[in-house]
């Protein structure tokens, strides 16, 4: 089951959701500290290019 991650502008906070693709709703998503819904999601490192040089 995919993270997402959130974070909250009111409390400046940052939590993390366990939810699935098909119920994901962001406009439903409340900050899990204040209950504010001023969250926004944090796109995590997807494509993470590692090029390790020696
Ligand atoms: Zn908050």
């Amino acid at each position: 089951m995919p993270v997402y991650e959130f974070h909250c502008d009111d409390c400046n906070r940052d939590f993390e959701l366990l939810m699935r693709i098909s119920l994901f709703d962001p406009n439903k998503v409340t900050c899990e500290y204040c209950g504010s819904k001023k969250v926004c999601q944090i796109i995590s490192h997807i494509n993470v290019i590692t090029s390790k040089k020696s």
